[in-house]
């Protein structure tokens, strides 16, 4: 056994060398690399293509594939702060809960791109996620209101019409003061992120 830094859990294999065990792990792109390829910076270890600044064929992604990861994120997390913003959970279990929530969401991007890796993806990734869970608390939030107005309306007998048309402003302010829901969705942006940085 040698000493790694920066090792992941299961066993990788450098992406230059398929036959060698990867011990390292480029700081910029993420990839895993045998020591060989391993190129020692100030700012740690690199990979030789990230230290000469072009493109890795380590990144085969697609065009679309940051879109699909945003997307995908952004849905699924949308859905999570939905139900966050509705249950109000306690805060140890948001928590206990995020990370793997986190990591979860991110197997599920690594599958919808077909594992294929672009450089941004993860960054796309948890703009998506931080985007769809601020909506999801949002939608949540203006549904509640929306029927709670209804109520009022038919316990005053007065059309729903009739009734001013809810402050989308004050619907925003409402879901965003919720400190569960931002502690929530910013775990699982952590978890999100790192989960799509460590893949081999
Ligand atoms: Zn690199
Ligand atoms: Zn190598």
């Amino acid at each position: 056994m040698t000493t790694t830094p920066d090792i992941a859990e299961e066993t990788l294999y450098c992406t230059v060398h398929p036959d060698r065990e990867a011990t390292l792990r480029c700081n910029k792109c993420g990839r895993p690399m045998c020591v060989q390829c391993a190129v020692q910076t100030p700012v740690g270890y690199r990979c030789k293509e990230c230290v000469r600044g072009i493109q890795s064929k380590y990144f085969n992604a697609n065009p679309y594939d940051d879109l699909i990861a945003l997307g995908v994120a952004g849905v699924v997390t949308g859905v999570a702060g939905y139900l966050i913003s509705a249950i109000n959970l306690p805060i140890f279990i948001t928590i206990i809960a995020g990370f793997p929530v986190g990591g979860f969401i991110g197997e599920l991007v690594v599958r919808a791109v077909q594992r294929r890796r672009s450089r941004n993806m993860a960054k796309f990734a948890v703009a998506g996620a931080v985007i769809g869970g601020v909506l999801g608390a949002v939608l949540q939030v203006y549904a509640r209101y929306s029927s709670l107005w209804a109520t009022a309306a038919a316990e005053a007998g007065v059309p729903l019409s009739e009734l001013p048309p809810l402050d989308l402003g004050e619907v925003f302010q409402v879901a965003l003061s919720d400190i569960g829901l931002i502690l929530a969705v910013g775990i699982i942006a952590v978890a999100l992120y790192s989960r799509l940085r460590m893949r081999g």
